[in-house]
């Protein structure tokens, strides 16, 4: 089986899913418990905080506290931000970020504003900054797209945002950037958001960073923990495993970041052209591709190639269950239905090869030749 699907979820690192389990058999104390044994767990998880930290940002200026996974650090961030007057975000961002602010708007709490794409895939910054004025609260923008790998300059968006309404808070969801992209968070990124099980930890271990100085409200209440604001005892395991597994993807993480981009090439060289088109889009992330295939169905062409033993996304994993036939984000790059309907996203991982590159390349180009051959009509 070849398995590109690693925007989706990764193969959890074995190597940190045996040291968190040792960790775990003798350290399994409630890390709020008042004896020592507690107290080395609460230190062993204090510790994860700041190495996950330390991979990206200064801990002088940033703070993290620990969730159940991305979608829960992203609506812990707009439910304690969205509060009132205007959020700005983008056309890009996945469900975990859309879905809230919706909530929020529905509730009547804010309005919403959200800016378009450019071809390129990238948010469109004049239009971003022509929607924020003096009511704005929020700015949501995601630094790494999850279907097209588009990556916005987070960095440079919110130094430009901050000089013209210093007060405005400014979020990214960092889920495929956090381990992929060799990356530091500039301190006018207020709150970041990352997934353990994208980069090889375990599903329901996320984190969200914060910048110090920012009163978070919290999202869920109860003993206090997370220093008050996230409440519900930790998951010890997933921690020390996220921590051990981002110890190894950050030790390679700029030649991985090379390396991928060379399988990104050979997969958009060897996809007969007459069927694939290959999303360029300018500044992508190397671990995620988009092609599409006009006039046949992402969704169909993903289970003949799951036939041949492929394992390739349509769009986002999370929205699925929706039976959107159209990316929204590729609708919003302006790629016609015609070519989004027959969208695939292939996504590498660090343990990808490059013969399973090769082999990928290969089944898509059959498939695709038997397509409209095996009793499945043409759109
Ligand atoms: N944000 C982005 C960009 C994602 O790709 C995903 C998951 O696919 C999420 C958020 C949600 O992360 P999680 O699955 O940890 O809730």
């Amino acid at each position: 089986m070849i398995y590109l699907d690693n925007a989706a979820t990764t193969r959890p690192n074995e190597n940190a899913i045996k040291r968190a389990s040792e960790f775990l058999s003798t350290a399994y104390f409630n890390p709020s418990a008042m004896y020592k044994e507690g107290f080395s767990v609460q230190t062993e998880l204090k510790k994860a905080k700041l190495a996950i930290l330390s991979h990206v940002a200064d801990s002088a200026f940033f703070d993290v506290i620990f969730t159940s996974c991305g979608t829960e650090s992203n609506n812990t961030a707009l439910f304690s931000f969205g509060k009132r007057g205007n959020v700005v975000t983008t056309e890009g961002e996945h469900s975990s970020v859309i879905e809230p602010l919706r909530e929020l708007k529905n509730r009547g709490m804010i309005e919403l504003r959200v800016a378009p794409l450019q071809a390129d895939g990238k948010v469109d910054e004049k239009q971003l900054l022509s929607l924020i004025d003096e009511k704005t609260t929020l700015v949501s923008v995601m630094h790494v797209n999850n279907e097209t790998g588009a990556i916005n300059d987070i960095n440079a968006l919110a130094k430009t945002v901050k000089k013209r309404f210093p007060k405005v808070v400014f979020h990214s969801d960092g889920v495929q950037g956090y381990g992929k992209i060799p990356f530091r968070l500039s301190k006018e990124v207020d709150l970041y958001s990352i997934s353990a099980h994208k980069i090889g930890g375990i599903k329901g271990t996320g984190a969200l960073i914060k910048r110090k100085t920012l009163n978070l409200r919290p999202f869920l209440w109860g003993g206090g923990q997370e220093n008050g604001l996230r409440s519900g005892t930790e998951n010890s395991f997933g921690i020390k495993q996220f921590e051990y597994a981002t110890e190894e993807k950050f030790s390679t993480i700029q030649e991985d970041f090379e390396r991928l981009k060379g399988y990104k090439k050979i997969l958009e060289e060897g996809l007969n052209s007459e069927v694939y088109s290959c999303f360029h889009f300018a500044e992508t992330s190397p671990y995620i591709a988009s092609v599409s295939a006009k006039g046949m169905r992402g969704e169909i062409l993903q289970r003949m190639a799951c036939d041949k033993g492929l394992l390739v996304g349509t769009g986002s994993a999370c929205s699925s269950n929706s039976q959107l036939l159209y990316s929204h984000v590729l609708l919003a790059c302006g790629v016609d239905k015609e070519l989004a309907i027959g969208a695939l996203r292939l996504s590498f991982s660090p343990q990808t090869t490059e013969e399973e590159v090769v082999c990928a390349v290969q089944i898509l180009n059959e498939i695709a030749l038997s397509y409209g051959k095996v009793g499945i009509q043409r759109t």
